[in-house]
């Protein structure tokens, strides 16, 4: 999909928020894919498959609610944004302008609400929001997550100072990980090994 905006001055040494994502799942998966250069077939992957199916539809079933309950002001979607400070590049599925004078990255997930917020995409939305604060010099405070499978329920992520901490040290781990080429110590959960397409390879 094409970018509505784009902030491409793409840093020499950077890593797609995609990147981060897969170093949050588990620290090996960067291993078996940056160092050995083994994909993961992600292809075969029903829930792939569908997000990237949701990801197409999605600006067609945008909401005008979303301008009426969280008061913003102007929208871009799918904005390519990318930072040689940060060392970071990625899609942000919409940038919202809000009436407060805040920006805020908005991400849409193939799944159900649930009364948590996972993780890996709080650390999603930092990274993007870190993006978005430099590029538009300007504060952004919280991201928003919009449940497909729950009839795009929105929800409101306000960020604490550690989540920034979090979303930095990500980002500079998988570069160590890939610049070092050290197999990463630690694991996934046993759920996620025996769902892992690199299973056989993970000692
Ligand atoms: S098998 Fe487990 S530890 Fe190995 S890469 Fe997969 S999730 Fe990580």
């Amino acid at each position: 999909m094409k970018s509505e905006l784009c902030f491409s001055e793409t840093p020499a040494v950077s890593i797609t928020i995609t990147q981060a994502m897969a170093y949050l799942f588990c620290p090996r998966f960067t291993y078996f894919e940056e160092c050995l250069g083994i994909p993961e077939h992600e292809e075969t992957r029903f829930k792939v498959l569908m997000g990237r199916e949701v990801h197409a539809r999605k600006i067609k079933i945008n909401p005008d609610y979303l301008r009426k309950r969280i008061n913003v002001v102007r929208k871009a979607v799918s904005v390519y944004l990318a930072s040689p400070t940060l060392q970071l590049r990625g899609i942000v599925d919409e940038v919202l302008w809000l009436a407060d004078g805040t920006l805020a990255p908005l991400e849409y997930k193939f799944a159900e609400y649930r009364p948590f917020v996972f993780g890996t995409h709080r650390t999603q939305l930092c990274l993007q929001a870190l993006l978005i604060s430099e590029a538009f010099a300007a504060p952004v405070t919280r991201g928003y997550l919009v449940y497909v499978r729950s009839k795009n329920f929105l929800r409101e992520v306000p960020f604490r100072p550690n989540d920034f901490h979090t979303a930095r040290r990500a980002v500079q781990e998988v570069l160590r990980i890939i610049q070092s080429g050290r197999f990463p110590r630690q694991r996934g959960t046993a759920a996620q090994c025996a769902d892992c397409c690199y299973r056989n390879l993970c000692v």
